[in-house]
């Protein structure tokens, strides 16, 4: 190397000038260098000094073959959630991803997705058990400490809804009792209840109504001699009290 620097640049002939000048413009320098058996730099100083113009590399590159594209484009990838080599159509874009995909294919993506809900789901409804244990606790508390400051008062209002709906009163009293005597059969819709109710509301009507007190009479009573009647709507009318009575103590005789 020290050698080949120590020589003295042998100058160009005119003949090789010519051959530069006519073929700048179409060819590499390394190209004419070869030819020449020069150097690229050496042909490109020339080129320089005769003050051609030539065109980009990239513009000369038409007479380049063109470099091939790669034979084998990928036409799969591994998914790095399930590990499968998948179809590219498996996968959802991503510009920054492997082949511009995601890492992981849609079925995995979507999997996850499914789990980060159930997850949402869980989370949320453990805050809600708390939320609702805890107001639940807050409210029967503010509940207490307001019967005991409005004990007359609340004393008052129950008297009042007792005079102004016998009818449900009763009915309630009646489904404490059928349940003591544990004469109400399991299954009885809201349905049915509405329906037991409606013979207490109707009695209580009739009462004040006509002046004559009636009631719920158990056709079957609760706790007959032989058979125990149900607390059910087809086993219910409505009596005058009187008769009511004397059906006891007929029964009972
Ligand atoms: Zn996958």
């Amino acid at each position: 190397m020290g050698a080949h620097k120590g020589q003295k640049r042998k100058a160009y002939t005119a003949q090789e000038i010519e051959f530069i000048s006519i073929n700048a413009e179409s060819m590499f320098y390394s190209q004419i260098g070869k030819i020449l058996g020069r150097s690229k730099a050496s042909v490109k100083n020339v080129v320089r000094q005769l003050g051609i113009s030539t065109p980009s590399i990239r513009a000369r590159s038409g007479n380049r073959k063109p470099k091939e594209k790669p034979a084998n484009l990928p036409t799969s990838k591994v998914c790095t959630g399930c590990k499968k080599d998948l179809q590219l159509s498996e996968f959802t874009k991503a510009k920054l991803g492997k082949f511009g995909l995601r890492s992981k294919c849609k079925t995995c993506r979507a999997a996850e997705a499914v789990i980060r809900g159930v997850e949402q789901k869980e989370e949320i409804s453990s805050y809600g058990k708390r939320y609702r244990k805890e107001k639940a606790e807050q409210i029967s508390k503010q509940r207490a400490e307001h019967a005991v400051a409005n004990k007359e008062q609340l004393k008052e209002y129950a008297k009042e809804y007792r005079k102004n709906n016998p009818g449900k009163v009763n009915a309630k009293t009646a489904k404490r009792r059928a349940a003591l005597l544990q004469r109400t059969p399991p299954g009885l819709t809201v349905e049915h209840w509405k329906q037991i109710e409606s013979f207490y509301v109707e009695a209580a009507r009739l009462t004040k109504e006509t002046g004559i007190p009636h009631e719920v009479d158990h056709i079957e009573p609760l706790q007959g001699k032989e058979v125990s009647g149900l607390h059910v709507p087809w086993n219910l009318r409505v009596i005058p009290k009187s008769t009511n009575r004397r059906k006891s103590f007929k029964r009972i005789a």
